[in-house]
C-alpha cells in the first residue's frame, strides 16, 4: 500500500579521532546488504595496512586538483596536514540510483557541504566514551608522534563543537550497541513520511474510501464483504 522512494538515502558518519567509526562502518556494511560505503579519494600517503581502491583511492595533489577542476567531487576538504580528501560524485550518484543507502565516512567540513547540497542527508556523529579512552586508543595504535597526537586532539575538540549540526550522536563504548543504535536510526529514517513516494489504494479500499468521503454518507447503506 505504501511505496517508498526508490533512490537510496545518503548517510554521513563523522566522529572524533579514534572513536571507532571505521570499525562501525565495516560492521554496518557487513550486516546490511542495502548499505554501501563510498570510497573517497585522498592525496595523503597510503598506510602500510591500507589497500588502494578499498580504503581510499590514493592520488597525488596534482591529480586531486585536476578532479576538482573537472567538478568530480560531491564535496572535498583539506582534512589533515593539508592533505585533500574528497567524495566522488559519479560513484555515489550511481549507488543511490540503484537504491542503495550510501554511507560517507567524512569529516565535519565535508558534512556541512553535503548537508547544503542534500538537506535530507542523515548526519550521525560517533563519539568515543571519553577523551581518556581516545588517548589510550591513540597510544595503542602507536602510529604518531607527540606533535601529531596534539594536532589530532585539537581537531577532535573543534569537531565536538560542531555536533549540533548533526541529527544523531552515538557513543561508541561497546561496538555491538553502537552498531545496533545506528541500525535503529536507519530503520526509523526509512519510515519517515517524507520518504513515501505514494500511498497506493487497492480497488476495494478505494470504493470504501469514496463511500466514507461522501457527504451523503449518513443516508447510505454500506456493506463490507
Ligand atoms: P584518515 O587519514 O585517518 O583515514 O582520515 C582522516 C579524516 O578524513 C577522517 O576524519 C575521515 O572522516 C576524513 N575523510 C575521509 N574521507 C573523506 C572525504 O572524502 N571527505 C572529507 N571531507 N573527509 C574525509
Amino acid at each position: 500500500m505504501i511505496k517508498e522512494k526508490k533512490s537510496g538515502q545518503l548517510i554521513i558518519i563523522s566522529g572524533t579521532t579514534c572513536a571507532g567509526k571505521g570499525t562501525i562502518v565495516k560492521e554496518l556494511v557487513k550486516r546490511n546488504e542495502h548499505l554501501k560505503v563510498s570510497i573517497s579519494y585522498t592525496s595523503r600517503e597510503k598506510r602500510e595496512n591500507e589497500i588502494d581502491g578499498k580504503d581510499y583511492y590514493f592520488i597525488s595533489s596534482e591529480e586531486f586538483e585536476k578532479k576538482i577542476a573537472n567538478d568530480e567531487f560531491l564535496e572535498y576538504a583539506k582534512v589533515q596536514y593539508g592533505k585533500y580528501y574528497g567524495t566522488p560524485k559519479k560513484e555515489v550518484k550511481e549507488l543511490l540510483e540503484q537504491g542503495y543507502d550510501v554511507i560517507l565516512e567524512i569529516d565535519v567540513q565535508g558534512a556541512k557541504q553535503i548537508k547544503e547540497l542534500f538537506p535530507e542527508t542523515i548526519l550521525i556523529f560517533i563519539l568515543a566514551p571519553s577523551m581518556e579512552e581516545v588517548k589510550r586508543r591513540i597510544k595503542e595504535r602507536g602510529m604518531e608522534n607527540n606533535e601529531q597526537i596534539i594536532k589530532r586532539f585539537q581537531v577532535a575538540y573543534q569537531e565536538i563543537n560542531e555536533i549540533n549540526k548533526y541529527n544523531y550522536v552515538v557513543v561508541n563504548d561497546i561496538l555491538e550497541d553502537a552498531v545496533k543504535k545506528i541500525e535503529a536510526i536507519l530503520i526509523s529514517e526509512k519510515c519517515r513520511v517524507d520518504r513515501i513516494e505514494e500511498i497506493a489504494v487497492e480497488n476495494e479500499e478505494e470504493i470504501i474510501h469514496e463511500f466514507l468521503m461522501d457527504k451523503d454518507f449518513e443516508n447510505k447503506a454500506f456493506k463490507i464483504e
